[in-house]
């Protein structure tokens, strides 16, 4: 029996790197200063460094990370903020609890990036802020985003929890806005030993006051001007993420080559109905998944697909099945089934392959051949 194929190897990273984590860790836990401690100052500093922007304020999750990142912005109530249906819902949370109104807006069809086309005829005289959401680790195009920033003067605040490190037209996640949130949830590119969370930006206002919206709304000691919480990044998943960071340009890398690998390979299996996303960003992709749509020319439902693949051991994963303004929680909104088809069409059609650096080009194979096998033989497929 072959080995299991999962979506994400978080354990073959964290082998990679036993020694050197492990010595962060005894360092952190004899130190003492867990809660903003001088390794997540380092840390700060240097993962803003890295997304080629000036200062870095560490947080609790990536969620926090956009609801207070907001807040330091001066977005809030009675403000509407622009974002896509198709994304994780920590978006659409994070603009609820900052206060502002969320504005929905669908997707493009081949790329699932959010649709600038849709989003503009979306603003209102009250809209002041658009999220562009660099999905599955391509960014919204900077130049699109910056004309449409500057002819209706919005605020641009990236969601850059998936693409740590991904470029675009010369633009690195994380540069083009007035700031952005990354996620340090364990699978994403860069991952902590947890949740955590950071927002960028070159404004040190905007950095000072999130500095104050982490820490209680305390800019000082006992002192506190305004409604704050308690969101920090612990010292001790900075001194982890500290480790992992000069490795992330090259498991970026080695993610390119499998997505590349996996276009090759996927190619003949066009006219059997798997349509990869399309890549617009060539090497600046930072492929956090590697999604195909397992569209209607395909002999299988994307639900038997995936079965199929599980019987031969390989784990794939959707990425969203519902997208935000179908959710439950999120009636009250007034959205409802044909608001976004786009949005709609990939709920349904979206499968995740396995990606992650170190994965083999055995695997990547066996993957696909995998796919292959299900779609030339659906009904001979045991359950
Ligand atoms: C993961 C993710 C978030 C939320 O990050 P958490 O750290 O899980 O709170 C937000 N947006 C997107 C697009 C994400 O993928």
């Amino acid at each position: 029996m072959s080995s299991p194929i999962p979506l994400t190897d978080l354990a073959l990273l964290h082998r990679s790197l036993q020694p050197q984590l492990e010595a962060v860790i005894q360092t952190a836990m004899l130190q003492g200063d867990f809660v903003l401690g001088g390794a997540l100052l380092d840390f700060e500093i240097a993962f803003a460094r890295a997304c080629g922007s000036e200062h870095g304020v560490g947080v609790g999750s990536g969620t926090d990370a956009i609801t207070l990142g907001l807040r330091a912005c001066g977005i809030g109530q009675g403000d509407e903020v622009l974002l896509p249906a198709n994304t994780f819902v920590a978006t659409l949370i994070g603009v609820l609890q900052s206060g502002a109104t969320p504005v929905l807006v669908d997707c493009e069809p081949d790329t699932a990036l959010i649709d600038l086309v849709a989003a503009e005829k979306a603003i209102t005289p009250r809209t002041r802020a658009i999220i562009p959401v660099h999905l599955y680790g391509q960014m919204v195009s900077p130049r699109q985003l910056l004309d449409l920033s500057s002819t209706y003067d919005l605020m641009i605040f990236e969601d850059a929890a998936q693409a740590h490190l991904a470029e675009r037209e010369g633009y690195r996640a994380g540069s083009v806005g007035m700031a952005a949130a990354f996620s340090f949830y364990p699978s994403k590119n860069l991952g902590a030993l947890g949740d955590g969370g950071m927002v960028v930006t070159r404004e040190a206002q905007i950095a000072e006051r999130l500095r104050s919206l982490r820490n209680y709304g305390a800019p000082c000691k006992h002192y506190h001007t305004e409604f704050g919480v308690n969101s920090r990044l612990d010292t001790l998943q900075a001194a982890v993420l500290g480790v992992k960071l000069p490795h992330l340009p090259h498991w970026n890398r080695d993610r390119l080559r499998i997505a590349q690998r996996y276009d090759e390979l996927l190619a003949p299996l066009q006219f059997a109905g798997i349509q990869p996303i399309t890549n617009v960003s060539g090497g600046g992709h930072a492929y956090h998944l590697y999604v195909v749509c397992v569209t209607n020319a395909c002999p299988l439902e994307r639900v038997a697909l995936q079965a199929a693949l599980e019987s031969r051991r390989v784990s794939t994963g959707i990425h969203y099945p519902v997208p935000c303004h179908l959710q439950p929680a999120f009636r009250y909104l007034g959205y409802k089934l044909g608001d976004f088809p786009n949005a709609e069409r990939l709920s349904h059609q979206v499968l995740s392959l396995p990606i992650y650096p170190g994965m083999t080009d055995a695997q990547i194979q066996r993957v696909v051949g995998a796919i292959e096998a299900a779609v030339s033989a659906p009904f001979s497929v045991s359950c």
